[in-house]
């Protein structure tokens, strides 16, 4: 039989190719985006108490009420703003909260803009609705947002618009200013906003995440995307949310019933108890800040050139100065020849611009962070 394939041009994605090729090498894995370190034992056990004690049926379809209430509680916490629990949906993963988002508002032959590099999800869930993506180039020079060029992207057709602070795959965050300027862009329009925010608890040199939730008049109009895999190393447990107001909300709430339906119920109720102590969330930024100085310490004498990451775990290098070889195949070879992987960030562009800069994962421990480095200094 002939299969009529919705994504024809769409394969495996780069981070589970890199991750296969750096396990089928066995290289050093600063490709794909996960810790290598472990989650807290007393989350571990919280989960196993859940478990135990018979909270393994159905909970309900936005999430158990303990965990709903916590985060509405540490959102309010985290961005000043009062927040109620019936905004906030429980996910598989934030990638389903993106999903979802995505699939309940973008009609077809809408217009979604994108930030070009972008995470190489929104553009086929767009393209999914039989939608378009229109990239908008972040600035070459600090990957800001361009907002003279976003809004001449807007048109009629325009349905959303998705950003994404700290930014996969630059490591650059928004400011207060950033989120001004959105407010005025989409003023008296009916563009839906979506903020991916995965990587909020991860912010460096003193600077602050500017979540979309602080701005009153851009949350009437916008779905925040959060993930517990990343602030608590736990990326297998792909347990995520959403934040959205009541008229989002209800539309939302179609999609998730008949997709995941509802998450892991003994998860959810573990995560209510480790989200009452904020030390769980609020110390990560200093964690990894100091894995990320010690990778450029490590890497300082190397010919890869950084460039600066505000956030994330991800630390982008220039090494124009070791190759002239294409970034994909720079990422092949140093995977299969030197024996450590990384991404190539050709592959967030929508025109596949190759900037000769590999993207590096440094949520591992200092002893995978120096054995990586010393191997790329050799070059
Ligand atoms: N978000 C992770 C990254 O950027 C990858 C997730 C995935 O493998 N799909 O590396």
């Amino acid at each position: 039989m002939q299969v009529n394939s919705k994504l024809p041009n769409v394969g495996i994605t780069i981070f589970t190719k890199m991750s296969k090729m750096a396990n089928d090498y066995g290289a050093i894995n600063l490709s794909q985006g996960f810790p290598d370190f472990e989650v807290a034992p007393e989350l571990i056990e919280r989960v196993s108490h859940y478990m135990k004690a018979g909270f393994n049926q159905y909970p309900p379809m936005l999430g158990v009420l303990p965990l709903r209430e916590a985060i509405a509680s540490k959102v309010e916490k985290s961005y000043g703003r009062a927040t109620d629990m019936n905004e906030v949906m429980v996910t598989c993963g934030a990638i389903e909260a993106i999903f979802n988002t995505i699939s309940a508002f973008v009609h077809r032959d809408q217009e979604v803009i994108i930030m070009d590099p972008a995470y190489d999800a929104y553009e086929v869930i767009i393209n999914l609705q039989g939608a378009r993506a229109i990239g908008v180039p972040l600035s070459p020079k600090d990957y800001s947002i361009q907002w003279d060029l976003v809004k001449k992207a807007i048109t009629p057709k325009t349905s959303m618009i998705i950003i994404n602070s700290p930014h996969n795959p630059s490591g650059a965050i928004i400011s207060k200013e950033d989120l001004k300027l959105l407010e005025e862009i989409t003023r008296d329009t009916d563009i839906l906003v979506l903020s991916d925010e995965v990587y909020e608890h991860i912010v460096f040199d003193g600077k602050e995440h500017q979540s979309i939730l602080k701005s009153d008049e851009l949350r009437e109009r916008s779905v925040a995307t959060f993930s517990f895999g990343k602030t608590f190393h736990a990326t297998g447990w792909r347990m995520g949310y959403l934040i959205a107001p009541p008229h989002l909300m209800n539309e939302m709430s179609k999609i998730h019933q008949y997709n995941t339906f509802t998450i892991h119920a003994p998860t959810q109720y573990a995560l209510a108890d480790y989200l009452q102590d904020p030390a769980h969330y609020e110390g990560i930024s200093g964690m990894y800040q100091e894995k990320r100085d010690f990778f450029l310490k490590v890497m300082a004498n190397s010919k890869f050139k950084p460039v600066l990451s505000s956030g994330t775990y991800f630390q982008l290098m220039n090494y124009a100065e070791v190759s002239d070889l294409p970034d994909v195949e720079m990422a092949e070879w140093l995977t299969k020849e030197v024996g450590v992987a990384a991404i190539p960030t050709s592959i967030f562009y929508q025109d596949k611009q190759d900037n000769k800069v590999l993207r590096f994962c440094f949520a591992k421990n200092e002893e995978t962070l120096k054995a990586a480095a010393d191997k790329l200094t050799r070059l």
